[in-house]
């Protein structure tokens, strides 16, 4: 199943990709894409509602905002520096354990909105990434049963504010979370339509000129490998996001380094999961 949420930010609706590529509302299922979903077996109660509803369900308005693919988690989980080539461009060690940090779970927001660059922000950087969202509650899990605990993936675009990231006083998570430093989506794309999450080609172009192009076949550390090594130190929720870390290419390892500004065009996009679009504006004009 392809999920997606429609409408105004913070007030969208569930709907669903068919395989013929239509939209359709399904708020008539009575539940949003959140944990409570997840944790109570949502999507197989959503297959089967649709069995009978389908033809009831009315199609997504061409001209909908599309918002976050599932509604906001308990937490965004990131993995830093786990493509080797992007560990060489920002000047650090390949790790020998994941790198590990969180990003607000108030950055989330559709994937066409506009990226706000944040006030006194001069290094906003851009982050294609596939992410993971957990389906049931995970703790202390092996690696060869942590596909059991994914619900599917999306793409994410992991903006990033470099000063704010590494040069105020340490930890990343400050230069993480800015709002709409989280579009994710369009779509989230059930397991089961994405039988090798480890070869997909991943992009990232501004302005029309390509920035990143490689594989998740690249990761140093794989989606499995990954939700069991987070259940070691907490515990993953249904509906939380992993985002797994992004390939060479982003403006923080160009030299001099490339940072966006109001009026930039950022488009990415992940094999069999779509593609975003954002334009970068200030702050100050919202
Ligand atoms: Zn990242």
């Amino acid at each position: 199943m392809k999920l997606l949420r429609f409408g105004e930010f913070e007030n969208e609706k569930p709907a669903l990709e068919l395989s013929n590529g239509k939209r359709i509302d399904v708020s008539a299922f009575g539940e949003d894409f959140n944990e409570v979903f997840f944790a109570s077996d949502g999507l197989t109660r959503l297959a089967k509602w649709l069995e009978t509803e389908v033809e009831a369900c009315p199609e997504v308005p061409s001209n909908a905002r599309i918002g976050s693919c599932i509604a906001r988690p308990s937490k965004i989980v990131c993995i830093g520096l786990n493509y080797a080539k992007h560990a060489a461009e920002s000047g650090m060690a390949v790790p020998t354990e994941p790198v590990v940090f969180f990003k607000s779970t108030t950055a989330l927001c559709g994937p066409y909105d506009a990226v706000v660059i944040p006030r006194n922000s001069e290094k906003t950087d851009w982050e294609v990434e596939l992410a993971v969202i957990i389906g049931k509650k995970a703790s202390y899990i092996n690696e060869e049963d942590a596909m059991d605990y994914v619900a599917g993936y999306a793409l994410h675009n992991d903006y990033s504010e470099r000063a704010f990231q590494l040069e105020r006083g340490g930890q990343w998570v400050k230069g993480k979370s800015n709002d709409t430093f989280a579009p994710l989506g369009p779509i989230m794309v059930t397991k089961d339509e994405i039988p090798d999450p480890q070869n997909l080609r991943l992009w990232l172009s501004v302005n029309g000129e390509m920035l990143q192009d490689s594989n998740t076949n690249d990761m140093i550390f794989n989606v499995k490998h990954i939700v069991s090594y987070l259940s070691q130190f907490m515990t993953l929720l249904p509906g939380d996001v992993i985002s797994t870390g992004t390939p060479f290419g982003v403006g923080l390892g160009f030299k001099p380094p490339r940072y966006l500004k109001a009026g930039d065009v950022v488009e990415l996009g992940i094999d069999n999961l779509g593609t975003q679009r954002q334009r970068a504006v200030n702050y100050s004009t919202l």
